[in-house]
């Protein structure tokens, strides 16, 4: 077995990695399909491992879709060792504190996120705007070496028999022969229907996600509203069928909300323009402060949220394509945890790819790929169990389980997981 929890003793330093140089006969010629937070990762972790890397992207243009993430301690010692913190700590906000809160507002329980950062020296709490996060990310691949295409739908991937390499097809009909495909083409992705010859949708959650963001100028004219801005915490407060989160982004510049609702958008639709006036009256009796928050939205959207339950086997048997991040594992955002795993993937890949001298072998690969998995499959499937979990646990009705859970948030001690 391999051990998926790292203990706290061997986090202590976080040694930034050097890019490793390679003889040309040792160097893989990786395709990363998606340009994703996930996909730029594995190229930046490859390339430090000394390989060549192109990335393909479908969309015409690179970006983020979506608003503030959160990024934890594990994903943070990951960014920094990729030699990033300083690019990101122009755009990260670092929250004092998590706060879980009743519905009708009083704190239930709290984490601070200085005691627990200190139980892992030099990693962090940091919040970011989605796209600065992808733009320092695209930056430091960039500046590695990576080779980045964009309109490049990739429609098939053909590994040969003996796995000594792969023939992926994009869209327009041009292809390309490389040793090792990885697919990181998110929640949707094709990839992972390819490899498995079939069919594979996601599974539908039963929940929704509202995401907005709200400029905070309007905000610091309330007293109530402005404490939000200038002591920046995350919150979260746990309801019947629902919950809402915020925090604070770019050291005060935005205000992230995120509402997670019962699903009740049409059937094949993801992403749908919200209607504000509807959000508002999921809202209307919640902690006074929520309604107030929301009589600022202009407009918002909804995201349905679906989780993809983990693979028997995460890469082809040829041992020339595998998949990471949402394509394999993705999970509900109640851990915050989707990136962050995606972003451990990637250095996983890179970790075990730059550790071997022989990794065009053919079994290498396929030896390579499979202490891959070793090491990411159970830590990923805890993850998504767990956010399955927290869709339960956050949304109970008040009652007895609702008393239940609250003594147990309390019960934690700081610094635990709540
Ligand atoms: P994606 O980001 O989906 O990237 C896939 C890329 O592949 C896209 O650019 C797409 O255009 C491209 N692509 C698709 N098909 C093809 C093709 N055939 N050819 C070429 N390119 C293709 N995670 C956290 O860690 N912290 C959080 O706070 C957090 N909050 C969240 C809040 C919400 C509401 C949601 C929905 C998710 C949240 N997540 C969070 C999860 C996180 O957003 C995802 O886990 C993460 O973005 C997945 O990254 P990825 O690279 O695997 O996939």
């Amino acid at each position: 077995t391999v051990p998926h929890q790292i203990s706290r003793k061997k986090m202590a330093a976080i040694p930034i990695k050097d890019q490793q140089r390679r003889e040309d006969g040792t160097k893989l010629k990786i395709i990363i399909v998606g340009a994703g937070l996930g996909g730029i990762g594995a190229a930046i972790s490859l390339l430090l491992a000394g390989h060549d890397v192109q990335i393909f992207e479908a969309a015409n243009e690179i970006g983020e879709v979506g608003a503030g993430i959160q990024v934890l301690p594990n994903s943070s010692r990951v960014l920094q060792s990729w030699g990033m913190k300083e690019a990101l700590d122009k755009y990260s906000t670092k929250p004092s504190r998590v706060n879980m809160l009743h519905w009708k507002g009083g704190v239930i329980s709290h984490m601070d996120f200085a005691t627990s950062a200190a139980q892992y020296p030099g990693t962090f709490y940091w919040d970011f705007h989605r796209a600065n996060l992808h733009r320092c990310l695209l930056d430091r691949a960039a500046e590695l070496g990576a080779n980045i295409r964009t309109k490049a739908r990739v429609s098939n991937v053909e590994p040969s028999s003996e796995g000594d390499f792969a023939t992926l097809t994009l869209e327009n009909g041009e292809q390309h022969v490389v040793d090792l495909v990885i697919g990181a083409d998110g929640i949707n992705s094709n990839l992972r229907e390819i490899m498995l010859g079939r069919e594979d949708p996601p599974i539908l959650t039963g929940d929704l996600a509202y995401r907005l963001l709200l400029s905070t100028k309007e905000m610091l004219k309330d007293p109530e509203l402005a404490s939000f801005v200038t002591d920046p915490q995350v919150n979260y407060w746990l309801g019947p069928d629902a919950h809402a989160v915020n925090y604070v982004l770019r050291g005060g510049e935005l205000f992230n909300m995120v509402l997670l609702v019962p699903d009740d958008m049409p059937a094949g639709a993801n992403t749908l323009a919200g209607d504000v006036e509807e959000m508002r009256a999921l809202y209307k009796d919640w902690d006074h402060r929520i309604p107030k928050l929301l009589a600022l939205c202009e407009s918002v959207y909804k995201w349905r949220l679906c989780i993809r339950s983990g693979m028997d086997s995460w890469s082809h048997p040829s041992g020339a394509f595998t998949l990471l991040g949402d394509a394999v594992h993705a999970t509900l955002p109640y851990l915050a945890s989707g990136a962050g795993m995606a972003l451990e993937d990637a250095a996983v890949l890179g970790e075990i790819f730059g550790r071997s001298a022989n990794p065009r072998d053919p079994a290498e690969k396929r030896r390579l790929l499979t202490i891959y998995e070793q090491c990411r499959k159970p830590r990923t499937e805890m993850v998504v169990e767990r956010g399955n979990r927290q869709q339960w646990l956050y949304h109970l009705h008040d009652g007895p389980e609702q008393e239940e859970r609250d003594r147990a948030m309390q019960a934690k001690e700081e610094g635990e997981a709540l």
